[in-house]
C-alpha cells in the first residue's frame, strides 16, 4: 500500500510509535525511527524491521525537545528516502502533579515534547509535502485532548493544542492534497501508562490496581485497554488513498471514553 512512500514516526522506539512504524512497514513504507532507548535494542528492532518487511529504515535520536535536532531529522530523512510523505507526530510525555506544585521546567517539557515538536516537523515537512501534492500528517494526541483529567494540565494543554494545531493544518494545506488528521487514544498498557499508574497512585493515595480500575478505566465504558495494534491500524488507514477527503479530524479510539 505504501511502496514507494516513506515516513517519519516520532517516539516510535516504545509503545504507540513503535506499533505504528511496524504496521507503515509491513505495508511497504520506509521508515525513520526516533526515540530514546537501548542502542543495542533500537538496532535489533530497526535491522528486524528492514529483514521482515524489505523496506528502509534508518533512526534518528533526535531529542524532540530541541527543534534544531527535529529539524536535522527531517533534513536527513529527505536525504535518506528523497521525500518524505507520512509524518506521525507521537513522541509525548506525561507529567502528573497538582497544579500549585507543578514544576515549571515539567510544564515546558511537556509542552515541547508533546506539542512544539509536532509544529517543527510539520513546518520542515510542508514544503516537501505541497510541491508533490500529497502528504499525510498523523497526529497522536490522546482522549486528553477532548477531556481534562485532575493533575495533568500541561499534558491535557498540550493535546487539546495539537489538536488545534492539526486543524489548522488542515485547512492550510487541503488543497495541495495533504491532510491532517489527529488520532485520540484511551488507556493503552505502554512504559508511559505503566509509570502513570505509579504517579497516579502517588498523587491519589490509592493502590496500582485501584488507579486501573477506578481512574484509568473507570471512564473507558469498554473497562479494557486500547491494544496498539488497533491504533497502528487506525494510523495505516489515515495515511492512505481511502482517506484522502478526511482532513482535520479528531478521531476518538477510547472504548467509549469521550463520548459523553
Ligand atoms: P511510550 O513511553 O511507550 O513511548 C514514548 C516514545 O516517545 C518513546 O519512544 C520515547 O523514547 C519517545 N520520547 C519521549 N521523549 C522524547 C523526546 N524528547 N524526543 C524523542 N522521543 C521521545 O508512550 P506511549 O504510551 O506509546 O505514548 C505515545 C504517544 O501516545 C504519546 O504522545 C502519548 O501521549 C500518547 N498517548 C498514550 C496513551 C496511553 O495510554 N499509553 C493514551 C493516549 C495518548
Amino acid at each position: 500500500m505504501f511502496k514507494h512512500k516513506s515516513a517519519i514516526v516520532t517516539g516510535s522506539t516504545s509503545g504507540i510509535g513503535l506499533g505504528i512504524a511496524r504496521a507503515l512497514a509491513r505495508n511497504g513504507a520506509d521508515v525513520m525511527l526516533n526515540g530514546f532507548g537501548d542502542a543495542q535494542e533500537i538496532e535489533f528492532t530497526r535491522a528486524e524491521l528492514e529483514r521482515q518487511f524489505g523496506i528502509q529504515v534508518r533512526y534518528s535520536s533526535a531529542d524532540m525537545s530541541r527543534p534544531d535536532q527535529v529539524r536535522e531529522m527531517v533534513a536527513r530523512a529527505h536525504d535518506e528516502f528523497g521525500k518524505v510523505d507520512i509524518v506521525v507526530n507521537n513522541a509525548g510525555i506525561q507529567h502528573v502533579a497538582p497544579i500549585e506544585e507543578f514544576a515549571d521546567e515539567k510544564w515546558d517539557a511537556v509542552m515541547a515534547i508533546n506539542l512544539s515538536s509536532a509544529f517543527h516537523i510539520i513546518k520542515a515537512v510542508t514544503p516537501g509535502m505541497k510541491a508533490r501534492r500529497f502528504g499525510r500528517i498523523i497526529n497522536v494526541a490522546s482522549a486528553h485532548g477532548l477531556t481534562a483529567s485532575p493533575f495533568k494540565s500541561a499534558y491535557v494543554a498540550a493535546k487539546h493544542g495539537l489538536i488545534g494545531l492539526s486543524k489548522t493544518i488542515a485547512v492550510e494545506l487541503a488543497e495541495f492534497g495533504v491532510t491532517s488528521n489527529t488520532i485520540c487514544p484511551g488507556y493503552v498498557k505502554t512504559p508511559l501508562v505503566e509509570k502513570q499508574i505509579a504517579d497516579q497512585a502517588r498523587a491519589h493515595g490509592i493502590s496500582p490496581e485501584e488507579v486501573v480500575r477506578n481512574v484509568m478505566l473507570s471512564h473507558q465504558a469498554r473497562k479494557e485497554f486500547i491494544q496498539v495494534e488497533e491504533l497502528a491500524a487506525l494510523a495505516v488507514f489515515l495515511a492512505s488513498d481511502a482517506a484522502a477527503s478526511m482532513t482535520g479530524t479528531a478521531l476518538a479510539m477510547d472504548g467509549g471514553w469521550t463520548l459523553h
